[in-house]
């Protein structure tokens, strides 16, 4: 016998997470059933939200609920410096550490020509005419020490070659081949702070 087709539709959606294999779907969607109806209706409600309320930033390609994200739409941060990341939650990461009072701009991702991921993809040039007509004076490539990382870092730095602007990258200190995520904030932190000039 089969669970009611409800119950295998639920568990379709969840295996559309990455890293949820058929078993842990199947016991996310049996647990879901003992949600409260208060749980299901915020289930319900968030969901549909990130498709009608969450857009990106017009300025730096943050995800936000206004034109603007909360940092663009505070003027006391310092004008002069850009953080760039490949996702949005790299901004999340970098601002909890609270020692960075810069602006951010978001990459889609990061050059890959092997997935068939080219600059025009990832908004690059988007970013550097943001940095020309910002006049601003420091670039921090905060991209994850990989090999798309370090081929995207390669790129901007080339592409700035001619602008009137100092681009420094995370010290190392942050292993090869490491997310983001899973360097923890100290780490994080001295690469922030010890960032090393590459033009
Ligand atoms: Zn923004």
């Amino acid at each position: 016998m089969k669970y009611p087709k409800t119950i295998l539709d639920l568990i379709e959606c969840y295996k559309k997470f990455p890293g949820i294999g058929s078993k842990t779907a199947e016991r996310m969607a049996l647990n879901t059933l003992n949600f409260e109806q208060n749980t299901i209706d915020l289930f319900c409600e968030s969901l549909k939200n990130t498709r009608t309320k969450i857009r990106r930033c017009e300025i730096c390609n943050n995800l936000s609920e206004d034109t603007l994200c909360e940092i663009c739409k505070n003027t006391d941060r310092n004008k002069k410096i850009l953080c760039v990341v490949e996702d949005p939650k790299n901004v999340i990461l970098i601002e909890n550490l609270g020692i960075f009072d810069g602006y951010y701009y978001v990459l889609s991702g990061l050059i890959s020509p092997i997935d068939g991921i080219n600059p025009e993809d990832i908004n690059i040039d988007s970013l550097i005419e943001h940095i020309k007509s910002n006049n601003i004076e420091e670039v921090i490539l905060a991209l994850k020490p990989s090999i798309e990382g370090e081929t995207t870092s390669l790129y901007i730095c080339k592409l700035l070659e001619n602008v009137s602007v100092s681009v420094s990258k995370l010290a190392s200190g942050i292993p090869m081949g490491a997310e983001m995520d899973y360097v923890d904030s100290l780490t994080l932190e001295m690469a922030l702070q010890n960032r090393t000039n590459i033009n």
